[in-house]
């Protein structure tokens, strides 16, 4: 057997060897087929067979998630059950199947596709959005008609490579529990959320393979290389042989790499710079301190908000920041408030229908839009800041106007919890995500008013170049050297120096060890990152000078394209810290 080799994008470090695990994630795409009358019958008993089947997987599912989860979310499963009951979807399709003489899977699709319309039409949002369900149903129920199965990650044996076309930020989220060895998927980038997840949870992975799920079966043997998003299938012995080692070699860098945790980030002439950690989850916490970090320079809010049947209440929120911020004590955690929507998770009934999400009502415009809901995480977390030390950051602030109506908005907040005799910290700092280039462009005006700036170069980059984050076919040009990108990360140091208020980094351009020398040469002096990249980021700036970054950001801001920039970095850094080049 030759080995197949698929060259995508690091998503996530390590290197592992396994077996594939191959998860369908896609749409059962079906054609209605014409049959002939005496088939009739035998279509529409094999429909009901599939029905019978659906219920009986479902009926499972409950069963299990009942014992293992709870009783909170069954509701979904049994909803899901009287779907396969309902007379429109069933008798609907046998109906079809008489009339039209066509093939079962045809004739249930054409009836879904007939319901989904009639949702279209609902005034209310909530059963609108219903349809998605019944989707799912469908899907269920026309992957048992073509035998097509849809594996569930918590199926999967330990030591599974598991290689899908997508991922949900939620299938990442589970894999943790299933000590998955790593991921592999057609879609996605590096800075997808899916591969976020993956660098914080520690799990190998690589994205934006385009055509691995059509070359691979579940079983295969694969070597995947999340460093430089290579995956190998079927590899031959040589091959197998060189990766043991590449390995063995990752995982003794990596334990050396450890070792700095305990020292400062400090140059060698002695700047200092503070490492924070990136976290989605509350329990992550301990993991920035492990990797040698200094508080949490990003806590996303999202997943209060992931695989919940309700928004989470103030309770919820000031329970969980609480939590945060009482293990990253006496260290800082700079929570962001809600960003919904673009390539994030959409809440339902809000976000299912927006034509182009990227820019749409997405994260502060969403919260300005929807008050109530801002409203309790900020009572929450204003709460929370009783309890340590808190600052609030604001993403996807496009202009003055956004900071001002969020500012009066706290300043609501504040109000009520005094008066309601609410404990909260009343000088809580809040700052703003220069993620848009409108906020880079006018970062000037934004830092007289917002107490510090963090860049999230993750959708800077995707909106000044318009490049969508999440799509493989242009993550080739996802370049955080682009001048334009430098020019707009030089003005917001410039805004933020003049100002005199702080300004860190927290996407993933912070975290990536190449860039580390331009960044602190071009002013950042707080960078916070996935954990993983700590232990790297502080390598390299244990490792310089900072006349030498000033030099080398000089260099990279003089170079008119970013292959320039690239290969003039590239050469500064090899003529001047060769050993440092040979180690990373
Ligand atoms: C960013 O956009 O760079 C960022 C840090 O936020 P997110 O990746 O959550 O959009
Ligand atoms: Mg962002």
């Amino acid at each position: 057997m030759t080995e197949k080799i698929f060259n995508g994008i690091g998503a996530s470090p390590g290197i592992v060897i396994g077996r594939v695990f191959l998860l369908d994630r896609r749409k059962v795409v079906v054609a209605g087929r014409p049959i002939e009358d005496v088939n009739v019958k035998n279509e529409i008993a094999r429909f009901k067979k599939a029905l019978e089947v659906s219920k009986a997987q479902i009926d499972e599912i409950r069963k299990r998630f009942t014992r293992d989860v709870g009783k909170s979310h069954r509701y979904i499963l049994d909803t899901h059950i009287m779907l396969l009951e309902d007379k429109m979807l069933v008798e609907g399709t046998i109906k079809r199947i008489k009339d039209a003489q066509i093939n079962a899977e045809g004739a249930l699709r054409e009836t879904i596709d007939t319901i989904a319309r009639k949702f279209d039409a609902i005034e209310d949002e909530y059963l609108r959005e219903r349809k998605h369900d019944v989707e799912q149903v469908a899907q269920r129920v026309l992957r048992n008609l073509t035998g097509k199965k849809q594996e569930s990650l918590s199926e999967i044996s330990e030591d599974a490579v598991i290689i899908a076309h997508d991922l949900a930020p939620t299938d990442t989220l589970v894999m943790r529990k299933d000590k998955i060895l790593g991921f592999a998927t057609d879609a996605g980038s590096r800075t997808s959320h899916t591969a976020i997840i993956a660098r914080s949870i520690g799990i190998p992975a690589a994205v934006g393979l385009e055509k691995i799920t059509g070359a691979v079966k579940t079983g295969d043997v694969v070597i995947l290389d999340g460093i430089h998003g290579v995956v190998i299938v079927d590899p031959d012995e040589e091959t197998f042989l060189d990766y043991l080692k590449k390995q063995r070699r990752y995982k003794y860098f990596e334990q050396e790499l450890f070792k700095l945790r305990e020292l400062p980030a400090e140059t060698l002439d002695g700047h200092q710079v503070h490492l924070q950690g990136n976290i989605e989850l509350p329990e992550e916490v301990a993991t920035v301190a492990d990797h040698g970090g200094i508080g949490i320079g990003l806590y996303r809010t999202e997943f209060l908000f992931l695989n919940k049947d309700a928004l989470p209440t103030e309770d919820q929120h000031y329970q969980a920041y609480r939590h945060v911020v009482e293990r990253a004590a006496p260290h800082e955690v700079v929570i962001r408030t809600l960003d919904v929507g673009g390539d994030k998770v959409g809440l339902p009934g809000f976000h299912e229908k927006e034509p182009n999400p990227a820019l749409g009502l997405r994260a502060i415009r969403f919260c300005l839009n929807q008050k109530d809901i801002f409203r309790t995480q900020l009572r929450g977390l204003l709460r929370a800041s009783a309890h340590g030390k808190i600052r609030i950051l604001v993403p996807m602030i496009s202009g003055l106007r956004e900071l001002r109506e969020t500012k009066a908005l706290i300043s609501e907040v504040k109000h009520e919890l005094r008066s309601e005799g609410a404990p909260f910290d009343d000088h809580i700092q809040v700052g703003v995500m220069i993620e848009i280039p409108s906020a880079a462009m006018v970062s000037d005006l934004l830092a007289q008013e917002a107490d510090f700036f963090s860049v999230g170069t993750n959708d800077l980059i995707q909106y000044t170049l318009a490049i969508d984050r999440g799509n493989e076919h242009v993550a080739f040009m996802y370049e955080p050297l682009e001048p334009a990108v430098l020019r707009l990360l030089q003005r917001v140091s410039l805004s933020a120096h003049e100002a005199k208020i702080s300004l860190a980094m927290c996407g993933e351009m912070a975290g990536d060890p190449q860039y580390a020398a331009i960044l602190l040469g071009l002013g950042f002096r707080t960078l916070s990152m996935n954990v993983a990249s700590i232990p790297w980021v502080k390598k390299v700036i244990r490792s310089v000078r900072m006349e030498d970054a000033v030099e080398l950001a000089d260099l990279v801001m003089r170079q008119p394209t970013s292959e320039l920039a690239r290969s003039a970095a590239t050469a500064f850094m090899r003529d001047r810290f060769p050993d440092l080049v040979a180690e990373l």
